[in-house]
């Protein structure tokens, strides 16, 4: 059976690979309620869900009305206001098939003006705490993209658990989000451990059904050969961070025999895969807050500097230099007008770093 470990404050006892439910609005209902069940016969009994994601919640909700009592439900509102996110959770209700959620998560919060809009007077997190007065639900988390969202969200103490991405490539939560979830007893689910995050969009390693979109040489130096070897030590690496559940999409029973099966069997990294898992962030390095943006020639500031760390610091030469290429607008573009550097929160010399990041990216 999938291992388990505790989800921060809540003391929820999570499995350490938890079910993300977007893929299986793609399946039909009869084959989406076998993953789902497959999963839950496995072990895995946290689901993560959101009423984005197409018919996910309904589809949960027919696979596990009977075991109600015995799995953890977590979905989200992507609502800023108190009246719409009041609508939202009880659709949500009446989807999942259930009178009461173990967890509401704010969904998306990726800047501030939106965290202020939905912890505001009238916002969402209002309807989220009456939801819990009424104990129509258990505790309230926060999901975001952004790390440095996350911890202006959690030091007001209002959130139990935070959603983050965290992956080979995606390492921004390790630096702070995580050592103070820690400290303040949150709870730490991870999204998107298979994915990379590379251009404006995700670019997902496993998408779906075992292909990979990314079939870079470097990444399979990094994490095997075949499908499989990759999706389980881009598990593994995840599941050695301190952290609470691992959240993957999964649309086939094989899938989730994979995922279910890592988090059965992990007992720590290898010596081997400590050394090649290791990033060496040395000096200034860009944490891609975004913050910089918008830059007025257009200049893609965060995405060309992520593209110089995953050839720097993971070592992803090659891969890094075929997306800068593809990017609209290079580095020569930049008139040094100075507008961005003065919105960089941790002070880095933005001007300077995108010459270097040219030099070492251009073929
Ligand atoms: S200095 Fe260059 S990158 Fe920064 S805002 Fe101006 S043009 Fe854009
Ligand atoms: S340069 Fe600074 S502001 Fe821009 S994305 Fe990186 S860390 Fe954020």
């Amino acid at each position: 059976m999938v291992q388990k470990r505790t989800l921060g404050r809540t003391g929820l006892q999570v499995s350490v690979v938890g079910f993300g439910g977007t893929w299986i609005s793609q399946l039909s209902m009869d084959k989406a309620v076998q993953v789902v069940r497959r999963a839950f016969e496995l072990g895995i009994n946290y689901f993560d869900t959101a009423k984005l994601d197409g018919d996910s919640e309904e589809k949960i909700g027919v696979a596990l009305k009977d075991v109600r009592e015995e799995y953890i439900l977590a979905t989200k509102t992507a609502s800023r206001t108190k009246r719409e996110s009041l609508a939202d959770f009880k659709s949500s209700l009446r989807r999942l098939k259930t009178d009461r959620l173990d967890l509401i998560q704010l969904h998306g919060i990726d800047d501030e003006k939106t965290l202020e809009k939905a912890m505001g007077p009238n916002g969402s997190l209002e309807m989220c705490k009456k939801a819990r007065s009424e104990g129509l639900v258990d505790y309230i988390g926060i999901t975001s993209h952004k790390p440095h969202v996350l911890i202006k969200a959690i030091e007001t103490n209002e959130f139990d658990t935070v959603l983050v991405p965290l992956n080979v490539v995606t390492r921004q939560a390790l630096e702070e989000l995580i050592p103070l979830a820690k400290d303040l007893d949150i709870g730490v689910a991870i999204m998107k451990p298979l994915s990379a995050k590379t251009s404006k969009l995700i670019t997902c390693l496993y998408e779906p059904s075992l292909s990979l979109l990314s079939n870079e040489p470097e990444l399979k130096t990094l994490l095997g050969q075949d499908n499989s070897s990759m999706v389980q030590n881009a598990i593994r690496f995840v599941l050695a961070q301190d952290v609470s559940v691992v959240v993957t999409g999964m649309k086939s029973i094989e899938e989730v025999e994979t995922a279910a099966k890592v988090g059965e069997a992990y007992r720590g990294l290898t010596e081997d895969e400590e050394k090649r898992f290791r990033a060496q962030f040395e000096g200034k390095y860009c944490r891609d807050c975004g913050l910089c943006l918008p830059c007025p020639q257009n200049l893609d500031t965060a995405a060309i500097l992520r593209f110089h760390t995953l050839s720097v610091t993971y070592g992803f030469k090659n891969w890094a230099k075929r997306l800068y290429d593809g990017l609209e607008v290079d580095v020569d573009k930049c008139t040094e007008c100075g507008e961005c550097e003065p919105k960089c929160p941790y002070k880095l010399p933005i001007i300077s770093m995108l010459k270097e990041a040219q030099v070492c990216l251009q073929r």
